[in-house]
This record gives structure tokens, C-alpha cells and sequence, in this order.
């Protein structure tokens, strides 16, 4: 029998239950896998997934293809005569169909309108890419080609597909040789394009329904260009109106005024930053005296000020407090002193520690014990350290740092 006969889908993609009879067995460590004398299962190839279905109540989960025929991994085991019935999941398979044939209109535009050559085409979950061999595309190509794909949609030439003679291979004007030197298989778009194929196509490209162009990026030199067609066209319109419908209501303007208005709230929102930056630095200075009442003299004479300032303050802002305090501590000459601040912003706990020169206890001996004791990680040196601790129901940092001072006094 030949490959023609054999792979029922190569005649009639539209086939979706054929009966059989099993031709071959093999079991191996994913499980088992049948041939048959004739199949309507598309094995995966050419960019195109495998179909799926049943052979009896048998799933058919993989199919694959190799120099024996097509091989179909079912999760229960069948046996050699056994007479099938296979029914394909026809939905999965439209959708392929779609996209592939949609995949083949794409890269016949960018050849014919714009002479870029498709390198590879890869059909995904929900987006299909081809990766086109030019360094780069404007918008008004891409926009011009996805146009151009679209007509031919819309005028719903044929699509026919047919194993060729040598003699009438080298009749035909391809965009791309065959792969294969024998068993060739040309898919012909009218007055499109002719293109050595195994996949599966619509009898026409109305059927592909549409094309969206949905991103484009560089890669390895060239560009890859995703796209969806027909059901997923329609699912990916249906998801952006949905999207900016909710936009839409949260920013009360219509479609047309969205980026200007985003750009707007960007800008209030940097305004806004800024203005609470400085006015948490003049807090911090403020704030500086009154946090230094917490200050304590220990036994050994080092001047201790562990405080805990409150929410709002990260380290970035921790820090110029903590430079108000030393700078009146240095002032009024109480050294040696170690002044540790804590405060909080969001799901963390952030801490500053500054120690003078003199200090008997380092700053990051000091940190490093706290983190130790409540969890946290920072760093520093001897003089400044700082770091984080996620915010723990029940802990709070500037007890483990009350802790860490009564640990390391002992040792200081
Ligand atoms: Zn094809």
C-alpha cells in the first residue's frame, strides 16, 4: 500500500472516523503504540501537532511517524487484527488546520509582497510564530502583509493538495524545494502559491477565518512574527474587548484616549512619588530629636537608640534619619553610640544601623545576630549595615534587635 493509501488524511482532511485493522504492536517504557493498515491520525510533522482521539475506547494521546508508518500511543493496549474504529478530535485538528493554513497565506505575503523567505514556523498552545529571515519589519509592512493574508481569506480560492511526478515537480515554480525526494505532496493555493506539504488544509481559505498578526520580536538576526488565526483569532478579539471594556471602566474614557491618559496617570503617579520622597527626608530630619530620647546609656558606656519609626520608611528613607540622629549625637559629642531604626512599607520590615567609630559592638555583628534570632538577610560593614526581614505576625525586627544587643552585651 502507499503512503497516499495509507495516510487517510493526506485525501481528505476532513475525515474524522475511518475503520481499520492493526498492523503492529510495540510496547516500550512510555507505553503502548499501534500501526494500522490505514490511518486518519495526523502524526506530529512539518510544525503541525499530532492529532488526538480514540481507536475504539482505546485515547490515542501521541502519534508519531517513522520509516514503518504512522504509530498511534494508546493507554490501553490492543492486539495485531484487531478491527477499529478511529474517530479523530475534530476540534483540535480544525484549529491546526487553521493555523497552518494560515501559516502557509502569512509566509506567501511576506515572499511574494515583501521577498522575505520564512526560516521556520512553530504552532504553539495558543500563538503560532514564523521566524522571517530579515533583520527587521515597520509596522506599516506588518500591517500591509496581515491586510494582504486577509484578502485572500476573503476571497476563498480553493486549496488543493496532490502527490506530484518529477516531471511535474519541475513544472512548478515553488517557493520552497521539497524536503523529500520521493512521495511529494504539493499544496497548492490558488493563484497563490504551490508548496511541497504533508500537513492538513482547508478545501478552501475561507475556512482559515482570519489572521492576526499579535507581536513581533527579534530573534537570532531575524524576526519572528506570532500570530492566530480562525477560532483563536476570535478568541484573542474576544479577550482584548473584554480587556479593554475593564479598562475602559476603571479609566473612564473610550478606546481612542486610553494611552494618553495612562501616559497622564504615569506622570501624576511619578509627581506623586517625589513629592512623598522629600516630604518623608524633611520627616526624617524632623523626626531625628524626638527619636533620640529613645536613646540609652548601657553599663559599658556605649550610647544604644534601637527604635522602631514606624510604617512608610524603607531603608532608602531609613537612612537620612538615621544620618539626622548620628549627626546630633556627633554634635553633642555622646560617643560611642550604635543606632539601629526599623520601620516598615508593604509586606517588610527594613532596618539602618550606624555605629561610631569607637563603638565596641560593629553595626553587621549587631544586624547579623538580629537576622539571626527573627530571619531577615542584609549586610554591611562595621560602621553601616542594612537589610529586610519579611513582616511575621508575632515577630516584629526591633525585637530581635532588642535581643541581638542583650546576646552581643554579654560578649561586648
Ligand atoms: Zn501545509
Amino acid at each position: 500500500m502507499s503512503i497516499q493509501e495509507e495516510r487517510l488524511y493526506y485525501g481528505d482532511s476532513y475525515l474524522q472516523t475511518f475503520t481499520s485493522e492493526v498492523c503492529g504492536v510495540r510496547q516500550n517504557d512510555e507505553g503502548y503504540w499501534v500501526r494500522l493498515r490505514q490511518s486518519a491520525f495526523y502524526p506530529t510533522s512539518g510544525g503541525q501537532p499530532h492529532d488526538i482521539g480514540l481507536l475504539n475506547e482505546a485515547h490515542v494521546i501521541n502519534v508519531e511517524a517513522d520509516e514503518q508508518g504512522v504509530w498511534h500511543k494508546v493507554d490501553t493496549p490492543l492486539a495485531m487484527g484487531d478491527v477499529v474504529t478511529g474517530t479523530i478530535d475534530f476540534v483540535r485538528r480544525f484549529d491546526f488546520v487553521q493555523q497552518h493554513s494560515g501559516q502557509h497565506v502569512l509566509s506567501a505575503c511576506f515572499e511574494q509582497t515583501l521577498k522575505v523567505d520564512t526560516v521556520s514556523f512553530h504552532m504553539g498552545d495558543s500563538v503560532s510564530t514564523i521566524d522571517l529571515d530579515i533583520a527587521e519589519l515597520s509596522d506599516a509592512e506588518l500591517e500591509r502583509i496581515e491586510f494582504e493574508a486577509n484578502q485572500w481569506i476573503w476571497r476563498d480560492v480553493p486549496i488543493r493538495a496532490r502527490f506530484v511526478t518529477p516531471e511535474e515537480l519541475a513544472q512548478l515554480n515553488l517557493r520552497r524545494p521539497p524536503k523529500v525526494d520521493k512521495d511529494v505532496r504539493i499544496v497548492t493555493i490558488e493563484g497563490l502559491e504551490h508548496n511541497p506539504c504533508g500537513g492538513t488544509h482547508p478545501s478552501s481559505t475561507g475556512q482559515i477565518g482570519q489572521i492576526v498578526i499579535t507581536k513581533t520580536e527579534r530573534v537570532r538576526g531575524g524576526v519572528r512574527v506570532s500570530f492566530v488565526c480562525g477560532r483563536r483569532a476570535l478568541a484573542y478579539s474576544r479577550q482584548l474587548t473584554d480587556t479593554f471594556r475593564a479598562l475602559g471602566n476603571q479609566l473612564s474614557v473610550g478606546l481612542p484616549d486610553f494611552v494618553t491618559t495612562v501616559e497622564g496617570l504615569q506622570t501624576q503617579l511619578k509627581e506623586t512619588r517625589k513629592g512623598l520622597h522629600d516630604l518623608k527626608q524633611q520627616t526624617a530630619g524632623l523626626m531625628a530629636r524626638d527619636v533620640l530620647q529613645h536613646a540609652q546609656n548601657r553599663n559599658n558606656g556605649l550610647l544604644t537608640l534601637i527604635t522602631d519609626v514606624g510604617t512608610g520608611f524603607d531603608v532608602n528613607e531609613l537612612k537620612p534619619m538615621v544620618g539626622a540622629v548620628t549627626e546630633l549625637l556627633e554634635a553633642e559629642h555622646r560617643t560611642p553610640y550604635l543606632v539601629a531604626l526599623v520601620g516598615n512599607q508593604g509586606d517588610r520590615e527594613f532596618a539602618a544601623v550606624v555605629a561610631s567609630e569607637d563603638s565596641s559592638l560593629a553595626a553587621n555583628a549587631l544586624l547579623k545576630e538580629a537576622f539571626a534570632i527573627g530571619g531577615g538577610k542584609g549586610g554591611g560593614n562595621a560602621r553601616t549595615a542594612q537589610g529586610s526581614a519579611p513582616v511575621v505576625s508575632g515577630t516584629h525586627l526591633v525585637e530581635s534587635f532588642l535581643q541581638a544587643l542583650k546576646s552581643l552585651d554579654g560578649e561586648a
